[in-house]
């Protein structure tokens, strides 16, 4: 390993590898096929780079996105690798193609559209090759949740060429995907290396939404600091920086792909500089940026998956201060997530499902957060963290089946078309004209809620929404789902998380 620190220290100016980086490299330096699955901002980059200094030939480096590709490029050449990247937006192609063939390259990124064509398996033939990095390498599964069918046509280029290492790079896998990239890329099981996930300075909480903007107001006025707010769509983003600009005293800046350009560089730069702004974005916001002092991330809606919460709320923190993660979401959202599964193509919808499961899950949870993250990415923590919201302040737990059984009831008696306030005004024995008309008030369940339990019934909506017991349809009429019968009849039990009394009454009193 003596030489490798010393390129380490001299070429890189790093006293030290970091986690598993000297595993990593280590095996890569010995020739032996590998997938290192570690955080972002673990240091992936330097497992490859720094073989590529030391071996003799090429590292051809596969990436699926040629702007992050630029930006790895120059940072790159910053500390004096030669490298260069081969793609459609590059004019000088003809000088790389030369450069490579001279072997004068450590390193050559390309697309995997382009690594897959003949042209460039006969090139890569005419010069010595040190390694294939594979980045982003969950994309060659249709488990993983960013799946590219360019990078199946990987391996017939990597089979041509059995005697170079094979180094597979990826952030996010849970335990599938990371089977399926060691088979897809022709890995052998004891290559795989895993680093640490645990991000044990932020802070995890997760709230069913209320009033978005408010709470998240709440919570800029409570976090000092620099953060991140993000919102679903390009028009939410607008609305809510204007909302937050208006009513937080910090500077706010919008950050979305509907931006011209130069707008956009330049609101992440201030955002870069800033010690104080708060930064509404879609989740395009924040790949390849490098602020360690972000103080919070807040998701206004739901993320696509373990994995994408992970990655966004990993942009907190890397200082290793402490940092907030706040996550608020609504039942809407498990149904419109449902709905985008249900339009994929059909050999993806288990994965999907499977992902939107993992979700609820960590969403529903009345035990920690951080246990059910890290288990997540294959690590076996311990029951509690003493630094996420279920852990610092237990919610209580109870059995709700009851309600549920009321409010399924309530449904299917008024015939399965109407939404979770009409369904609550029935349960609760509001009369209105809407019920007179339709002789609601003569059912059974008019009025069959008071009291204590009356406060159950939209955190039971929401839960039915969430376990598919309840699906909404195009017009927000609440209908039966999959999961509806074995609770009504008995077999399944709906237990409800509620927040701690102290912060329901806080949150109570400001909202009205
Ligand atoms: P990843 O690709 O895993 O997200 P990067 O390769 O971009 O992470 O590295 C993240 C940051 O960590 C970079 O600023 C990089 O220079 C730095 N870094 C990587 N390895 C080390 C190390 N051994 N010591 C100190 N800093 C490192
Ligand atoms: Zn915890």
């Amino acid at each position: 390993m003596a030489p490798a620190i010393e390129t380490l220290r001299r070429v890189f100016g790093f006293d030290s590898f970091r986690g598993v980086q000297a595993d990593v490299v280590d095996r890569v330096l010995a020739g032996r096929r590998t997938l290192a699955v570690m955080p972002t901002g673990a240091g992936k980059s330097l497992t490859y780079q720094l073989p590529a200094v030391m071996l003799e030939g090429t590292c051809v480096v596969v990436s699926p996105l040629i702007a992050l590709m630029h930006d790895q490029l120059r940072a790159a050449e910053a500390v004096g690798i030669r490298a260069a990247t081969l793609t459609s937006v590059d004019e000088n192609r003809a000088e790389t193609i030369e450069r490579f063939r001279a072997g004068q390259l450590d390193l050559l990124y390309v697309a995997p559209e382009r690594a897959s064509g003949e042209g460039f398996r006969n090139l890569l033939g005419q010069a010595k090759l040190s390694l294939f990095a594979i980045d982003e390498a969950h994309c060659v599964s249709e488990w993983g949740h960013d799946f590219r069918p360019d990078y199946r046509l990987l391996r017939p280029l990597l089979d041509r060429f059995p005697d170079v290492p094979r180094l597979a790079l990826t952030a996010t896998a849970d335990a599938h995907t990371r089977a399926d990239i060691l088979e897809q890329l022709g890995l052998p099981q004891e290559g795989l290396i895993v680093a640490g996930f645990d991000r044990p300075n932020i802070r995890y909480a997760i709230t069913p939404r209320e009033n978005t903007t408010r709470q998240v107001i709440d919570l800029i006025a409570e976090t000092p600091g620099p953060g991140i707010v993000y919102a679903q769509t390009r028009a939410g983003v607008e609305k809510l920086a204007e909302k937050l600009a208006a009513e937080t005293g910090r500077p706010v800046l919008p950050y979305h792909a509907g931006l011209d350009p130069a707008v956009r560089r330049r609101n992440q730069a201030a955002f870069v500089a800033s010690e104080e702004m708060v930064i509404v974005a879609t989740v395009a916001f924040g790949m390849g940026i490098d602020k360690p002092d972000v103080r919070f991330v807040a998701h206004a809606g739901l993320p696509k998956s373990i994995e994408a919460y992970y990655q966004e709320t990993g942009r907190a923190g890397r200082d290793g201060d402490p940092a907030v993660a706040h996550l608020f979401w609504g039942a809407d959202d498990f149904a419109r997530a449902r709905q985008r599964i249900g339009e994929v193509e059909p050999q993806r919808q288990p994965g999907e499902r499977a992902r939107l499961t993992a979700l609820g899950a960590l969403v529903e949870t009345a035990t920690c957060r951080r246990r059910i993250l890290l288990r997540h990415f294959g690590e076996e923590p311990a029951e509690q963290c003493g630094n996420c919201d279920n852990c610092l302040s237990p919610p209580a737990a109870i059995d709700a089946t009851v309600t549920a059984q009321k409010f399924l009831s309530a449904v299917f008696r008024t015939g399965m078309m109407f939404g979770t306030g009409y369904i609550e005004s029935i349960l609760l024995g509001q009369s209105s004209e809407r019920s007179l008309t339709n002789g609601h008030e003569t059912l059974s369940v008019f009025g069959i809620v008071d009291g204590e339990e009356a406060a159950l019934i939209k955190p039971v909506a929401r839960a039915l929404l969430l376990r598919d017991a309840l699906r909404a349809n195009d017009h927000g009429g609440l209908e039966f789902g999959p999961e509806a019968r074995s609770i009504l009849k008995g077999g399944a039990t709906v237990a409800l998380v509620l927040p701690p009394k102290r912060e329901r009454r806080r949150r109570g009193g400001k909202s009205g």
